[in-house]
This record gives structure tokens, C-alpha cells and sequence, in this order.
């Protein structure tokens, strides 16, 4: 007998739940909710339409204590990191399986809250979230450690140790993701966590907390902390007891971190930050139309709050106007529209500083010469909220500043190329080094420019593959440490040597 098939949830269901939504905003530490000590909280507002869904607690230096101090005892107490690997497992796949269950209702925030499409939320975030915790969790009883090559007269064991406390400070492109690929290596290594996540999209990571603790994650393990930056997130920065901190965000809080982490107490710091990757397509592609789809979708999927962005589209020059035309044909299928319709391919942004941001950068592109061949406009301004359209400019050079500036929006700048080495010469000119990618048929082509490339990823005849088994991270200012697969673990532990003399 075969299930009836479940129809997928239609505009009006979507905006009924979104309706219903009743988000949480407090504070979670400890194992409950609470409110911050200043009893003070901000407005949470949905892109698409401007009105706020809701208030959240805005937690600074007194909430960052108590969280700290909720996971320094459990930390020290070992309610966690003391249980047996196999039962830590079942834990985290309780919360893998508690995330699945709740899928439409953490879509729905992750929507409301940051304004990308439900379609993207429903069918790429909440499961990727799920699969990442999953895929940590069963890594737990399968991890070793090591016995070093010292001859006969000596064992020397290599182990891994939990770091302690670690604090993990988040941004709203991909909110719940992004804290996903932090707490899944972070809690299967025996860690206890303090999470702040943007203040533009604190929902998801709020009502996680509670669902990790329905899986059985004991309390103080995950504290949630939403608040703004220069409060919250500098505090965390800033602790003494807190010992690592992992940050995605842009290079340029990056950096704050590095300078937290040197005037308190020398905390461990892992930066996932920004990208400008190169999308380098040679004369010999091996699929116009292909190439087209992926430059098109790599710049203006998440409506370019992507931070491997594929931002800066090199072209031979041979080739440009044909690429271009497909560019931008897909472009145009592209309308922003409500974020709630399961067809809209591109939602909101997420507030009207980013929005502002983004238009300015367009100005400058066109005043600084580049050619706008698509979009520029902001749009549906009726409905309160901030929508951009595809943009694209042609022309571009690459010391202009939309070359070389993180937008952070669905802008693509397109520049020629003459030869290969050129190509690679003008991908790597950047102070970034997240990603890249190249279309050839030719494979030496593609490997030699793929070793040439300073950046974390390349992606060859393709854009934005990737499995939670690969190493995901950045080269020069786009930080430094992984997430995603087995490396992950390196950033949440300590490595350690024990002597045991046999002689
Ligand atoms: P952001 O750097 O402004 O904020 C990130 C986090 O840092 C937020 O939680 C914020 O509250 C906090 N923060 C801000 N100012 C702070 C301060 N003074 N002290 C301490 N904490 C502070 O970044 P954003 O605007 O939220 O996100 C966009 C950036 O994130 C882009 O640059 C993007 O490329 C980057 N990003 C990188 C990756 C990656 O994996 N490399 C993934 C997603 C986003």
C-alpha cells in the first residue's frame, strides 16, 4: 500500500501559519526562558512586510554572564561531555529528528524573520540544520584518537578534549544554518555552547533551544543569548571564562574578534567571513546555458546574502555577450515576490540598513562607469517591505568598488578576460578567498587554475555543490578554521599529548 502523497502547503496556508506564528523572544539559559536583566528587548521585523512579529529580549554583558556561567557548570559538572558517547549520540539525533518535526513551523520563523523564500527555508535550510546536527552526532562514537610512532619505550597518546565553554556568534543570512554548522561539531566534541544569533534573525535559534532540550541535551549545554552586537556579542568577545569563540559574520566584526580574544583571554577564534568569488568562465565552457543558470543563481540565490556569492561573474571576452544575454534572461525570471509563496524565488532583505547598503553600492557602480544591463531598482515598496531586483552590471573593472566590496545582495559584476592567466590574476585580486568556481572542457585548464585559486573552495563546472562531508571556510580575510566535515571538530577541541614512560 502506498501513502497518500501530502500536497505541498499553498500561499494561503503558508500566510495562515505565518499568521498563527507566535515567535518566542526571550533568553534561553540554563534550561529555561527568561527575559534580560534589564529587562530591556527590541522589535523583531519581517522584511517583506516592515511590521514587527514580535519583541526580543536584548541581552548584553549581565545575560552573557549568566549563560556563560550556566555553561561553565555544566561544563565542569560533566552532565555532558561525561555521558557516554553513544548515549551523547542519541541525544543529538533526538534533536536532528526534533528539528525534522517542527520543519514547517522553523520555516515559517526563518521566513518571517529574514525574508527568504519558504521554498528555500522549507526545502534547503531546516533539513540541511537537521542533517548537519545528525551527521555530527553520528560521529561521536566513531571518532579515534591517536597513539604516536615513540618506539618501545614510551606510549605516547594524542587526544582530543572538549574546549569549555564556547560562544558562537551568528548572522542572519542563513540563521539557523550557520548556528547549525557551530553547534554540531561543537556539542558532539563535549562542549557547552552560549549562541547569539543576529539580532535580525534571532527566532529559529531561540525556539531550537528548547527542542534540544525535549531531545535530552542537559540544561546550561546550549544557552541562547539574542542581542545586538556591540552588546551581546562583544560581551561574549570579551569574557574571560568563555574559551573559544566561533564567528561568521563580516571581516570586518571578524577582526573585533581577534581584538576581544587579545585583551581578555586569549580565547580560541575561528572567522567564517566574507567572499567576492570569482565565477570564471573560459572560452571553452562546456555548457553556455548551464554556466548561465549557476552565475545567474549564484548571485541572486538568498537574494545574494550568500557569502560564497558568486559576485563577480569573469568572462572571456570571446564569450561575454552570449553568457551575458542567458545571464540575464534567468535574471529576469527573478522577480522579487512575497516570501511566503512557495513559487517566489527571491525574497526580501533582510532590513532597511542592508537595503540601503545594497542600493548605494549600485549607485557607485554606476557612477563609477559600470554599465547596468538588468534591475537597479528597488521594488514593492507597498507592501513596507525591502525588495531588490536581480542586478546586473556589465563593464565592470575590478579595482571598481563593486568589485571589490562584499555587497551582500543580489548584484552580479561582470568582467572580461583575455587568457587564463588573466583570469586567475584578476580572480585572486581580492582581499578575499572564499570560493571560486570554473567552467572549462579542458582539465588541466581546470586543475591548474583550481590550484592557482587562493580560496577555500572551487568548484569546477559547477557552483555551490557541497555535502556536510567537505570542508567549508576561507583563505586570507574570509577567515580561517572550517566548517562542515570531520575538520570542523579541530576548532571545538584541544589537543593533547600523554607520556607514559615504559623504559
Ligand atoms: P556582522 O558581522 O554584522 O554580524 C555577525 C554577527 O556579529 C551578528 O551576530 C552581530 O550581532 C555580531 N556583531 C556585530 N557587531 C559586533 C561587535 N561589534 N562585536 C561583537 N559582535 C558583533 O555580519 P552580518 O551582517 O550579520 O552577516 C553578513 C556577513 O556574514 C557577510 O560579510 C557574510 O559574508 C558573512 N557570512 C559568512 C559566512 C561564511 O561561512 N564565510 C556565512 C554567512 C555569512
Amino acid at each position: 500500500m502506498t501513502a497518500p502523497t501530502k500536497s505541498y502547503p499553498t500561499h494561503d496556508d503558508w500566510k495562515a501559519r505565518a499568521d498563527q506564528a507566535e515567535p518566542r523572544g526571550q533568553a534561553f539559559i540554563g534550561g529555561r526562558y527568561v527575559d534580560a536583566a534589564s529587562g530591556e528587548t527590541f522589535p523583531c521585523v519581517n522584511p517583506a512586510t516592515g511590521r514587527s512579529v514580535g519583541d526580543v529580549a536584548a541581552c548584553d554583558a549581565a545575560d552573557v554572564d549568566a549563560a556563560v556561567a550556566a555553561a561553565r557548570a555544566a561544563f565542569d559538572d560533566r552532565r555532558w561531555r561525561g555521558m557516554p558517547p553513544a548515549t551523547r549520540k542519541k541525544v543529538l539525533l533526538r534533536l536532528a529528528d526534533g528539528i525534522r518535526a517542527h520543519r514547517d513551523e522553523l520555516a515559517v520563523l526563518e521566513t518571517i524573520d529574514m525574508g527568504k523564500p519558504i521554498s528555500d527555508s522549507h526545502r534547503i535550510d531546516i533539513p540541511l540544520v537537521a542533517d548537519c546536527i545528525a551527521w555530527f552526532a553520528e560521529a561521536i562514537d566513531k571518532v579515534y584518537d591517536e597513539v604516536a610512532p615513540v618506539g618501545d619505550d614510551a606510549l605516547a597518546l594524542i587526544t582530543r578534549e572538549p574546549m569549555g565553554v564556547v560562544g558562537a556568534v551568528i548572522p542572519w543570512n542563513f540563521p539557523l544554518l550557520m548556528a547549525a554548522w557551530k553547534l554540531g561539531p561543537a556539542l558532539a566534541t563535549g562542549n557547552s555552547v552560549v549562541l547569539k544569533p543576529a539580532e535580525q534573525s534571532p527566532l529559529t535559534a531561540i525556539r531550537l533551544a528548547e527542542i534540544a532540550a525535549e531531545a535530552g541535551l542537559p540544561d546550561g549545554v546550549l544557552n541562547v543569548v539574542p542581542g545586538f552586537g556591540e552588546t551581546a556579542g562583544k560581551a561574549i568577545g570579551l569574557h574571560a571564562d568563555v574559551d573559544a569563540v566561533a564567528f561568521t559574520g563580516s571581516a570586518e566584526v571578524g577582526k573585533l574578534f581577534l581584538q576581544y580574544s587579545g585583551q581578555s583571554n586569549m580565547k580560541r577564534i575561528s572567522l567564517e567571513c566574507g567572499g567576492k568569488s570569482p565565477h570564471i568562465v573560459m572560452a571553452d565552457c562546456p555548457d553556455l546555458d548551464e554556466a548561465a543558470k549557476a552565475a545567474a543563481f549564484g548571485i541572486f540565490f538568498n537574494q545574494g546574502e550568500v557569502c560564497n556569492a558568486g559576485s563577480r561573474l569573469l568572462v572571456d571576452a570571446s564569450i561575454k555577450d552570449e553568457l551575458l544575454d542567458k545571464v540575464i534572461s534567468w535574471g529576469e525570471k527573478l522577480a522579487p515576490a512575497d516570501p511566503l509563496h512557495p513559487k517566489t524565488k527571491m525574497g526580501a532583505i533582510v532590513d532597511g540598513a542592508q537595503c540601503d547598503r545594497v542600493m548605494g553600492y549600485i549607485e557607485k557602480g554606476k557612477a563609477d562607469g559600470a554599465q547596468l544591463r538588468l534591475g537597479g531598482e528597488r521594488v514593492r515598496r507597498e507592501t513596507g517591505g525591502w525588495f531588490i531586483e536581480p542586478t546586473v552590471f556589465d563593464g565592470v573593472k575590478n579595482d571598481m568598488t563593486i568589485a571589490q566590496e562584499e555587497i551582500f545582495g543580489p548584484v552580479l559584476s561582470t568582467i572580461t578576460f583575455e587568457s587564463v592567466d588573466e583570469a586567475i590574476a584578476i580572480g585572486n585580486d581580492t582581499i578575499f578567498g572564499l570560493a571560486a568556481a570554473i567552467w572549462t572542457r579542458d582539465i588541466t585548464v581546470a586543475h591548474r587554475t583550481a590550484r592557482a585559486l587562493r580560496a577555500g573552495v572551487v568548484w569546477v563546472n559547477c557552483f555551490d555543490h557541497g555535502s556536510i562531508s567537505t570542508p567549508f571556510g576561507g583563505y586570507k580575510q574570509s577567515g580561517f578554521g572550517r566548517d562542515k566535515s570531520l575538520h570542523a571538530i579541530e576548532k571545538y577541541t584541544e589537543l593533547k599529548t600523554t607520556w607514559v614512560n615504559l623504559a
